[in-house]
């Protein structure tokens, strides 16, 4: 097996974290190599809803939340599915989740996420250009849907709307028809949210990212990394390519796996894939003005380039389960209970991994005690979103600049310590 001294900076992962933090260092002028071996952003960063959350800090575990599990784990048509197998693995991760679901807990966590969302629509111009921005990018706004009797928020989701000074407004039935023609009069309740927007297609989206990654004189080499460990001061890297790869830096960027790579050198990290799954309508009668997240049915809609693309679902089943096109199903099940005259050709089905830890902030910075290791892992939902803006944060600890947030909530000593 030979060494190859292959780049000042090695990261690990091609997603869309990974490549905004090899564009970042590239741009910086340091020599840098992303290792992944599937074809960048093919991931979640390819799959996801496109949603662009910038006036959206909310923790994925809310006081009271509780409550509301056992109804979701036994409804079929639910938000949540533990596979029975997968539950005593699973069972650390959901507890320490529960746990995260504190008042005082939620709001850390919500001002950590707001600074990494809110700039989200400069930080994507900044890494893609504007030409490429414009083609690719609205801010419409979003809009949130409730079915039936209830309250449309919970007190904690206006208490941190108002926290962050973010501005909602309320839609009557009437407006909802008007935005949305054809979509069923059951709508009761809807919000929008003016500050959020979407991508047309968060697969080209990152493809391009990769690009403006390549044209700053980044490399990327196909290769899993089986292991990391530091040696001689730098750190070494055993691939898939059978050479050793040694670095000055690395930087675990590697989505729901990020974790295999922490654990054999003593790190755990309670990260957790939260398994979602997207269903494609090609050729849909219907096109959404702006994108919607139904609140109460637990699943996004959003127009793009090549359909109709509904998604949602949290299914524990870890990394290795097959996908279970039953989630897809129910998903066209409710889009067409939505719009009920909706009519698309075949639909074209997907399943991806969530990388998320119990309190919804993403991991990000040094690891202490190892030198020249750093971590930019952890953006469960929201990690198109957050992603430019961690990768920025992650690189400027890396080039030890001056940070003008407290990067405390982010460290991986709150799970090591
Ligand atoms: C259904 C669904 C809907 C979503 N909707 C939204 C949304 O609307 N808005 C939003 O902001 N976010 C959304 N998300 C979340 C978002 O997609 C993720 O948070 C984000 O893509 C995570 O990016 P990543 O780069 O960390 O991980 P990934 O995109 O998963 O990339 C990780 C990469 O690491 C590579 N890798 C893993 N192990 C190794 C190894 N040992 N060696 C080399 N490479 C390795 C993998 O091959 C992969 O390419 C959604 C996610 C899903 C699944």
């Amino acid at each position: 097996m030979t060494s190859t001294e292959t780049a000042d900076t090695i990261v690990v992962g091609a997603g869309v974290v990974g490549l905004a933090i090899g564009t970042n260092l590239a741009r910086r002028g340091v020599r840098v190599a992303i290792l992944d071996e599937l074809p960048p952003a093919s991931g979640a960063s390819y799959g996801n809803s496109g949603f662009l959350v910038a006036d959206t800090a909310m923790p994925v575990a809310l006081p009271g939340m509780y409550r509301k599990v056992p109804s979701w784990l036994l409804d079929p048509e639910g938000p949540l599915r533990v596979r029975p197998n997968y539950l005593p693995s699973a069972l650390p991760f959901l507890l320490r989740w529960l746990h995260s679901s504190r008042a005082a807990q939620v709001r850390l966590s919500s001002d950590a996420m707001r600074k990494l969302h809110e700039p989200t629509f400069d930080e994507w111009k900044a890494l893609v250009g504007p030409k490429v921005y414009d083609s690719l990018i609205r801010r419409t706004g979003q809009v949130y849907l409730w079915e039936g009797e209830g309250a449309s928020s919970t007190p904690m989701e206006d208490e941190l709307r108002a926290r962050h000074g973010i501005n909602v407004e309320k839609l009557t039935p009437g407006d909802i028809q008007e935005i949305y023609p054809g979509i069923t009069r059951d709508i009761s309740r809807a919000m929008l949210i003016p500050g959020n927007g979407h991508t047309t297609n968060p697969g080209r989206l990152c493809g391009e990212l990769l690009q403006a990654y390549l044209d700053a004189g980044g490399q990327v080499l196909h290769e899993r990394v089986q292991r990391v460990w530091s040696s001689d001061g730098g750190w070494r890297l055993m691939t898939t390519s059978g050479q050793t790869r040694l670095s000055n830096r690395v930087v675990v960027a590697a989505g729901a796996w990020s974790h295999r790579l922490l654990k054999p050198l003593g790190i755990d990290v309670p990260l957790e894939s939260e398994r979602g799954y997207h269903v494609v309508l090609p050729n849909p009668s219907v096109e959404l003005s702006m994108p919607i997240l139904h609140k109460s049915g637990f699943f996004g809609i959003n127009s793009m380039e090549m359909g109709i693309r509904l998604a949602g679902t949290v299914e524990i089943s870890g990394l290795e389960a097959t996908p279970d096109p039953v989630r897809c199903e129910v998903l066209v099940r409710k889009a067409k209970r939505l719009f009920p005259e909706l009519r698309h050709d075949a639909p074209r089905m997907w399943m991806g991994h969530r990388p998320s830890v119990p309190d919804t902030v993403p991991v990000i910075g040094p690891v202490p005690g190892q030198p020249g290791l750093f971590t930019c892992f952890g953006h469960g939902h929201c990690g198109l979103t957050a992603g430019p803006a961690s990768a920025k944060l992650v690189v400027q600890q890396m080039l030890g600049d001056e940070i003008a947030i407290d990067t405390e909530p982010y460290s991986i000593s709150r799970f090591t310590h």
